[in-house]
């Protein structure tokens, strides 16, 4: 197996490297990205299903390294979740969550419900409530307005545990949706038992119901009728085509996320854009 040439050798070795050493310098600019600025979140808005009607917000996280630029969530977000960082990294999200609304509110922009994304390693931090509400707390706002997020397979990872902390944070006052739902696996008994406000089906589903054949809608409509008879409201996320929004009203789907209606946006081009919204 050891036949290729040097070349071969040398760029492998080579590229593994450059890899390593991107890797390495994300990782060391997460350190450091609170007290510099580095990070920032934007809001995408959810609408009612009809497409007018503002009913929240979901908060993303943006990462500008000095050097390497803008780096997606999709590589960032991994690298702090296995280097730990993600735990601060998730306090920092909370924290400006928070003041965002805080900030909105003073401008009488709002209420308006914001959703915070948590992962796998912030789950499972024993103290993650209590430092929740502190931060809500110290900034002044509602639990009432905040919804966390937390994606299907985290949940079902350790399903027990996750029922539990759904329930603390329910009784704390937060509200609770299963994120990517569809692109794991589920139990029903669990679905059940979980009781959040929200499920949100994985952009793949939607779109999934641009394509000809019947089978798109199929699952979509049979998971709307799952959620629904389980006293959940359904969000539909990726939406990006008028027949996709049309498919998933008259499939009664609750609410719809998606470049379609609204990219996710920095805080001041949201709050520009958010009287229009409230108004109709
Ligand atoms: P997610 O929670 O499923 O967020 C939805 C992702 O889909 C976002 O990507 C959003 O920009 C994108 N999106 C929204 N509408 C459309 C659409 O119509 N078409 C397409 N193709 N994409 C759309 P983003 O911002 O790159 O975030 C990716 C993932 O990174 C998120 O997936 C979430 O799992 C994670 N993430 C982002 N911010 C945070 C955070 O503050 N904390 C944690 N733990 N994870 C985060
Ligand atoms: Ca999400
Ligand atoms: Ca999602
Ligand atoms: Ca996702």
């Amino acid at each position: 197996a050891k036949r290729g040439g040097r070349g071969t050798y040398r760029f492998f070795d080579w590229s593994m490297n450059q890899a390593a050493t991107r890797i390495l310098k994300i990782q060391q600019g997460l350190h450091e990205a609170t007290t510099h600025g580095w990070f920032k979140l934007h809001y995408q808005p959810k609408f009612s299903a009809d497409g007018r009607r503002l009913q929240g917000a979901e908060a993303l996280l943006r990462y500008t390294h000095p050097e390497l630029g803008v780096i997606s969530p999709q590589e960032f977000i991994g690298i702090a979740e296995r280097s730990g960082l993600i735990v601060q990294i998730g306090e920092w999200v909370v924290r400006e969550a928070c003041r965002q609304l805080r900030s909105w509110q003073l401008q009488n922009i709002g209420p308006l419900k914001l959703a915070i994304n948590l992962s796998p390693r912030q789950l499972i931090q024993p103290d993650l409530l209590q430092g929740v509400l502190a931060i809500v707390k110290q900034e002044a706002v509602e639990p009432a307005w905040l919804m966390f997020e937390i994606t299907e397979t985290v949940a079902m990872q350790d399903a027990a545990h996750t029922v539990e902390t759904i329930h603390a944070f329910q009784q704390a006052g937060f509200d609770v949706a299963i994120d990517d739902f569809g692109t794991g696996y589920s139990s029903l008994a669990y679905l059940q038992r979980f009781r959040v406000r929200q499920l949100k089906i994985d952009g793949f589903f939607t779109q999934g119901l641009d394509a000809a054949g019947e089978e798109g809608e199929a699952i979509v409509s049979a998971i709307i009728a799952l959620a629904h008879s389980l006293g959940m409201d359904v969000v539909a996320e990726g939406v990006e085509t008028a027949t996709q929004l049309e498919k998933l009203k008259s499939l009664q789907c609750d609410q719809i996320q998606g470049f379609l209606l609204g990219r996710p946006m920095p805080a001041e081009a949201f709050a520009e854009k958010i009287e229009g919204w409230l108004a109709v």
